[in-house]
């Protein structure tokens, strides 16, 4: 899903409450709305009154909402709510997500933001006589075009039979040879359509390596998984699993290899910042141009209302003089800044060098912070 259509949303009063719910067992959707809902509730109490009416009266709307999500068939839901504003927009997502609820002038976006993509993995499973060719991304199995059949080697019994066996048996190595590689070529003309992001072979061990040779050199370049499977018996039950659990594997050394390469080119000087100030510096000067975030750390800071400074403490804003506003997650803010420059942001799981920073860029000029 788009984010972009909640991007604009804007609370003057701070009103703004945005909560994310993931299906939890039947029933239980009421029990989690409520849990979520008293703290901003009670946080609601300590302001002013515009907000307190307007929040106690978005959480009784989304109370009431329960009953049509149990009923739903989406993994997640997020609801923007302002009464004050105007605002109440729910929208079913197609991932699940932390549970959280916050109150904001503006939308939280980030579990929008920080959702891992889909991985696009190209499958090719074969044997000596038959290959088939699927793409699979996220739950979406698709395969391409029908089985692809080897030619039959009619066999010579005219001379020796030590000589014809020879021959046959060669024959057969061409023609499984020209079968991989028609099959390769399916896999190629998907990639160049739109990029895969790994490839996974799955065939009798002894045939793999075999299959890959048979590849593009472009696909040969990609991460490579190799699984056991015929393809006459193949599930798509089973291309899915084999698809999700590459996919963490291919992601965790992608996430790596970004962690590393931010917090290399920080070190050696290059155009890259370390440290959520950094960060925050970087981005009001829209620097941007990757930005790395360790797990999901957060941390409070402040922002300009008018012209979207941010800040880990302050006043008033240095930028235009407004009063800069309290904000509870200013990496979630930064996220939006970040995006809003046209740049992108990925919030890693695995460990790295980049945990004792939190937060780290590549930027698109040197910066001076
Ligand atoms: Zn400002």
């Amino acid at each position: 899903m788009a984010p972009d259509p909640f991007t604009e949303l804007r609370s003057p009063q701070g009103s703004l409450v945005s909560l994310y719910a993931s299906r939890p067992s039947p029933g239980g959707f009421a029990a989690l709305l409520s849990d979520l809902l008293r703290p901003i509730r009670e946080q609601a109490a300590t302001r002013d009154r515009t907000v307190e009416m307007s929040v106690r009266a978005d959480v009784e709307r989304i109370r009431d909402l329960a009953e049509s999500f149990e009923t739903g068939s989406a993994p997640a839901y997020a609801v923007f709510a302002s009464d004050a504003d105007g605002i109440f927009q729910v929208e079913a997502l197609t991932h699940e997500v932390p549970d959280v609820a916050l109150l904001g002038h503006r939308p939280y976006l980030r579990p929008l933001r920080t959702r891992p993509r889909d991985l696009r993995a190209g499958f090719l499973v074969a044997d000596r006589l038959q290959a088939r060719v699927f793409v699979v991304c996220g739950s979406v199995v698709t395969e391409l075009g029908d089985p692809i059949e080897a030619e039959p080697v009619k066999r010579d019994y005219g001379g020796f039979e030590g000589n014809a066996e020879h021959t046959a048996r060669q024959r057969a190595d061409e023609n499984a040879a020209r079968l991989w590689k028609d099959a390769g070529q399916r896999l190629f003309e998907a990639h160049q359509e739109r990029p895969l992001d790994f490839v996974a072979i799955g065939a009798p061990a002894e045939l793999a390596d075999g299959i890959a040779r048979a590849l593009h050199p472009y696909l040969a370049q990609l991460p490579r998984v190799d699984f056991p499977a015929v393809p006459g018996s193949v599930t798509e039950t089973a291309l899915r699993s084999e698809a999700a659990s590459s996919a963490d594997e291919v992601r965790r050394n992608r996430q790596a290899a970004l962690a590393g390469r931010v917090c290399d080119t920080a070190w050696s000087g290059g155009m890259a910042v370390l440290g959520l100030s950094r960060c925050l510096a970087a981005s009001n000067a829209q620097a941007i141009e990757t930005l790395v975030i360790a797990g999901d750390l957060v941390r409070p800071g402040v922002l300009c209302g008018s012209c979207g400074f941010l800040a880990r403490s302050g006043e008033e804003c240095p930028v235009c003089g407004d009063g800069l506003i309290e904000t509870e997650d200013v990496v979630a803010d930064l996220i939006e800044a970040v995006v809003a420059a046209g740049g992108s942001v990925h919030q890693i799981e695995v460990a790295s060098p980049l945990d004792n920073e939190g937060v780290g860029a590549l930027t698109r000029f040197p910066v001076t912070v």
